[in-house]
């Protein structure tokens, strides 16, 4: 795992970085500059728990990674996918990757705090989410994914696992694991969870990054009803509903948000509603609560 990627420098602004910006006192980092706080959680490959900077007192999420686990995965080459990726994005919300040391069995991933933890634990603690929850997450997600998709990064696996919550409630976009770079040359690989699989990929055919705006639609039905559109009791069926983009919507489901759905559930890629009428939606401005400055994107 030595040959990790760099983060860039001039993408830093907190006190994370500053060390790395003075070439003169240049050192990496090691766990000893931090203080370890609480457990936040547990994934598939180690822990995260909070930590603090000694130096600035800058609290961070610290992603503890065993070297071990990972190779036996055989993920090294998609976890060195997942920092590049990450560490160069920055926007209010894509969860920020401000650093990363080793140590002989560990990597550390130096992340932004999420105070509010996982979109999906407050789906499940609270059931279905109101208009103006939904479209303001709508809003901020089409935001960062048009940044994504500006830099031809596809994430391909947004769904409520991967996406943090901040202090305000702003969503955070998290988990980079799937994402690639879109070179021209277009992949088919089967990733992501089932119930989010935009058909191309259920079919194995190329794909592009469309397939981020599938997910957003899959993703804005669940939180409105509370369970994703093609749910089955086995997957064969998942995979043949979703092919046939077999979706009903409740009667308690708005009628705008069915109309933002429905557009967004295409099987033609090139038939989905594009992220910057994700924007203009009528539903969408109508709900959200306006985080962006009006008639204006933050994406760049
Ligand atoms: P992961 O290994 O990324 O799946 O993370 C495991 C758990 O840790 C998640 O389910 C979150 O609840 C929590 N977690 C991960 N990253 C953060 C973060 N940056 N801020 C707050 N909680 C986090």
């Amino acid at each position: 795992m030595e040959g990790l990627p760099r983060a860039p420098s001039s993408a830093w602004a907190s006190g994370v970085e500053g060390r790395r910006l003075d070439v003169r006192c240049w050192k990496p980092f090691t766990i000893n500059d931090l203080e370890i706080g609480r457990p936040l959680g547990k994934g598939r490959f180690g822990n995260v728990c909070l930590a603090r900077l000694k130096e600035n007192h800058f609290i961070v999420a610290l992603k503890v990674l065993f070297k071990s686990q990972i190779e036996k995965a055989g993920l090294e080459h998609q976890l060195r996918r997942e920092v590049e990726i990450q560490a160069h994005l920055r926007h209010p919300n894509i969860l920020h990757l401000y650093n990363y040391f080793l140590d002989p069995g560990r990597i550390y991933l130096i992340l932004e705090y999420a105070p509010r933890g996982e979109l999906y634990n407050l789906l499940q603690r609270s059931g279905p989410l109101d208009e103006q929850r939904t479209a303001t997450i709508m809003e901020e997600l089409a935001d960062a994914l048009t940044y994504c998709h500006n830099k031809k990064v596809i994430h391909r696996d947004i769904k409520p696992e991967n996406l943090l919550l901040g202090l305000m409630g702003e969503v955070k976009i998290a988990d980079f694991g799937w994402s690639v770079h879109a070179p021209s040359l277009r992949r088919q690989t089967m990733c992501g969870t089932l119930d989010y699989l935009p058909p191309e990929i259920v079919e194995g055919r190329t794909y592009n990054e469309k397939v981020d705006l599938w997910c957003l639609g899959v993703l804005c039905y669940e939180l409105l009803v509370g369970r994703p559109p093609f749910e089955s009791p086995s997957q064969s069926e998942t995979q043949r509903r979703i092919l046939k983009v077999d979706v009903t919507f409740p009667p308690s489901m708005p009628e705008g948000a069915q109309d933002f759905v429905s557009k967004l559930l295409r099987y033609q890629p090139s038939e989905r509603l594009p992220l910057a009428q994700v924007l203009e939606h009528p539903w969408v401005k109508a709900h959200s609560w306006g985080v962006l400055p009006p008639g204006a994107q933050k994406a760049s």
